[in-house]
Formats: structure tokens, C-alpha cells, sequence
């Protein structure tokens, strides 16, 4: 199916997504039933798309573990349609890649590597994609917003001058590092930018990480964003300890959009079930230049978060100043 470039971003979403069965897992269908009237799209299951990134060794390794439901380690559960569940998922970013939509997708991907699973990731997503967009020429800014750094993500693109890795998330928590002085290696030193937030940040350090940090993003010039668009922020979500709100989101797509022609995104993570659709739906609105269609009070954060922060805003904006004219 080819679906022609558009002005506005569109959900890619099938039913297909909530095949993956993992029971009484934070990372469940539960995340997509939440959602109410998603148009279903057509989804390839061209599973040639994952050697873009991943290794044929651990590709198998997938296939054979999901045929028997095993885990593929404590975290990352698999069921009998998780396989070719997956190989949608990565399908469907790629296809937002090409139309600049908002792949609703599960499992999510920024944590797995070229050869492991983590953190309830099988395939990374959002990296084949990106790495199909570099095969045709383009710089890739890959901005991942979820709470949780992208270690997946980071380590794939952390030798490359053609993929900038941009990443807001709280310190310390899961995978355990992601910190300002991860900046990349050889060709691609420079073009990882990590930005740490201390456990209890609210919108108003949220806010200040992504200005003090964009600049660094549009000196990279990059011909496409994509963006792992995870929502595990949030206040009321189960897994972190960051306290970002729905308004958060709306400005985050707003920000994009008006400083970016061409972006798409992926779903990444997001657990409350009540709050996700809220979250991704004014994600949505504000990239598309459209009313916020959730409210909730401003969240700001007390003096001790601000102290920490605030040293590790300095060190980082003090890093990046030797690679890029900010
Ligand atoms: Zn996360």
C-alpha cells in the first residue's frame, strides 16, 4: 500500500499489535485497547527489514524463542504471534518514516540492540527505520522523549556521524546509564546527546531540558526526525519518577513541528493505561498544529531537583559547545 506524503501526521495502527500477548506485564494489549476508533492499516510483514539493524543469529533466535512462548530474558516476554507481531511493528515505523505518521505499535523497540532484547523490546524500530532512511541519503535526528533512555538506540548509532541521538530521560533509573558525558565515538563523537533528569522533574525542567538542548538538534540539520515517542513520563505512570503532564506532550509535538519539516514517530513505552491515549493524542494535536484536547495543572519541580539539574544542564550544554555552534 502506498499511502502519499501528507500535511498532517496520521496514526499507522492494526489490531495485529495486540497479538503480542505478555499476561500480567506492565508492557500488555491493555496499551492499545485504550485507545478508542484507530482506523486499521494495511501493515507489510517483510521481515528482510530487520537485517537493516539486527543480526540474523539473534533474528532467529526471535522466531525460534516466540514459537515456544519462551522469554528472552526477565523482562521481555514472548507469546506464539510475538515474531511476526514484531516484524509489524518495525514494518509500520518504516512506513511512518516514508509519510510522516505516528506508528502505534507493539512491542516497542528502543532498548533492544543488534543482537539482545531488553527491557520489553524485541526489535529496535525506530533504528530500522532510521537506518532505512540513511540508506537513502538522509541525516537522522532520532529525539526519544520516553522517560527511559534508548540504550538500544544510543549503542546502534553511537559510532555514526549520520544519526544524532537525542535523549530526555531520568537518571538513575532503568537501563542505568545515559549520562552528559555519553557523547558518541569516533565518527560519531558529538551526536549523542543525553539528557539526564533527576527522579521528581516536573513539566517546567521538562520544558527547559528540550529548549536549552533543540538548538543542538537543529545545528545537526538533520533531513528527517523521528522520534521514539514514549510516554512513561508522565506523572501518573507506573514505572518512573518523573512528573511530566499531558501538556508536556502537546508542547513537545508543537516544538517539533515548528522547527521541523519532516518527522515522524513510534510508539515506545507509556503504562498507564488511563493516561497514555491522553498523552500520545496531544503529542498528536501539537504536531499537527491543532487544539490540545487534554488539560492538567502544570507540574514544576522543588529546588533540590532544579540544583541537580541545573549542574547537569551546565555540563552538557558545556560539552556540546565544542562540536556544535549553539
Ligand atoms: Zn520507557
Amino acid at each position: 500500500m502506498c499511502i502519499q506524503n501528507q500535511e498532517i501526521m496520521e496514526i499507522i495502527y492494526n489490531d495485529v499489535f495486540k497479538e503480542h500477548e505478555t499476561g500480567m506485564h506492565p508492557e500488555n494489549k491493555k496499551r492499545l485497547e485504550a485507545f478508542e476508533g484507530l482506523p486499521i492499516t494495511e501493515i507489510p510483514s517483510d521481515d528482510s527489514v530487520l537485517s537493516l539493524i539486527h543480526h540474523s543469529n539473534y533474528i532467529n533466535k526471535v522466531k525460534d524463542y516466540a514459537s515456544r512462548g519462551m522469554p528472552l530474558d526477565g523482562d521481555t516476554h514472548t507469546s506464539l504471534a510475538s515474531y511476526d507481531v514484531a516484524v509489524q511493528a518495525a514494518n509500520a515505523t518504516l512506513l511512518a518514516s516514508e509519510n510522516q505518521g505516528f506508528a502505534l505499535v507493539r512491542p516497542p523497540g528502543h532498548h533492544a540492540y543488534a543482537d539482545r532484547a531488553s527491557g520489553f523490546c524485541l526489535f529496535n524500530n525506530v533504528a530500522i527505520a532510521a537506518q532505512h532512511q540513511v540508506d537513502q541519503g538522509k541525516k537522522v535526528l532520532i529525539f526519544d522523549f520516553d522517560g527511559h533512555l534508548g540504550d538500544g538506540t544510543s549503542h546502534i548509532f553511537y559510532n555514526s556521524d549520520k544519526v544524532m541521538y537525542w535523549s530526555i530521560h531520568q537518571f538513575p533509573a532503568f537501563p542505568g546509564h545515559g549520562s552528559v558525558d555519553e557523547i558518541g565515538k569516533g565518527a560519531g563523537e558529538g551526536f549523542t546527546v543525553n539528557v539526564p533528569l533527576p527522579p521528581r522533574s516536573g513539566d517546567d525542567i521538562y520544558m527547559d531540558a528540550l529548549n536549552y538542548t533543540l538548538p543542538i538538534a537543529k545545528a545537526f540539520n538533520p533531513d528527517i526526525v523521528a522520534v521514539s515517542a514514549g510516554f512513561d513520563a508522565h506523572q501518573y505512570d507506573l514505572l518512573l519518577d518523573l512528573r511530566f503532564t499531558v501538556e508536556a506532550f502537546y508542547s513537545t509535538g508543537k516544538i517539533l513541528t515548528d522547527n521541523f519539516e519532516n518527522v515522524f514517530a513510534t510508539l515506545e513505552g507509556g503504562y498507564n493505561v488511563e493516561e497514555l491515549p491522553k498523552c500520545a493524542i496531544n503529542f498528536l494535536q501539537g504536531i499537527n498544529k491543532k487544539k490540545k484536547r487534554y488539560k492538567e495543572p502544570h507540574t514544576e519541580s522543588d529546588f533540590k531537583v532544579w540544583n541537580e539539574y541545573e549542574l547537569r544542564i551546565d555540563q552538557l550544554l558545556t560539552t556540546m559547545k565544542k562540536y556544535w555552534s549553539i
